[in-house]
């Protein structure tokens, strides 16, 4: 879907950007990150704008989030934000995804929505999915924390779905 070209950023920049969100909120180790809350309470704080909406089905579609840098708002799914309330591994990540787009993707007149299995045109490190998606990783499931977990470990410390949890321990290196 990647008609547009983000700036380049490699998964070790991307890994440092999500390190500062985890270090200035003091959950530098915290394994289980807390992103509904992170959405809510402290997103507001580092941007006085934001805005955040939990949307009907109805009015989504078969889009779980959607991000508007440029007008400070963020738009989940009803269902997709109930589902990370409860600790969804892919709801929770949806969330993680936006906000990625949200602050990468800042200066930039685009919506993105979240669709899976998106042809990719473009070099991975320029292509705003990939970004996005390497943030919600690196936020999740940074390697500090999942480096001696198992699989099913990450899943279920860090609340991701098992398809997160392999790609993140692949990215450990
Ligand atoms: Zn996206």
């Amino acid at each position: 879907m990647s008609e547009y070209e983000a700036s380049p950023l490699s998964r070790s920049d991307i890994r440092e950007i999500a390190n500062l969100f985890r270090r200035s909120c003091n959950l530098t180790d915290t394994k289980f990150f807390p992103i509904v809350h992170f959405l809510e309470l402290v997103m507001p704080k580092l941007d006085e704008q934001f805005v955040w909406l939990s949307v009907p089905k109805s009015e989504m579609g078969s889009k779980h989030g959607l991000a508007y840098p440029d007008d400070k708002l963020i738009k989940i799914r009803e269902d997709v934000y109930e589902g990370a309330e409860q600790g969804n591994g892919r709801d929770r990540f949806t969330i993680a995804h936006e906000i990625g787009h949200y602050f990468l993707h800042k200066k930039e007149r685009v919506s993105f929505a979240r669709r899976m299995g998106a042809a990719e045109k473009l070099p991975a490190f320029r292509d705003p999915e990939w970004q996005a998606d390497a943030f919600a990783g690196e936020l999740l499931a940074p390697p500090h924390i999942i480096k001696d977990m198992s699989v099913f470990e990450v899943m279920r410390f860090c609340g991701i779905s098992q398809q997160a949890a392999r790609k993140q321990l692949k990215s450990c290196g």
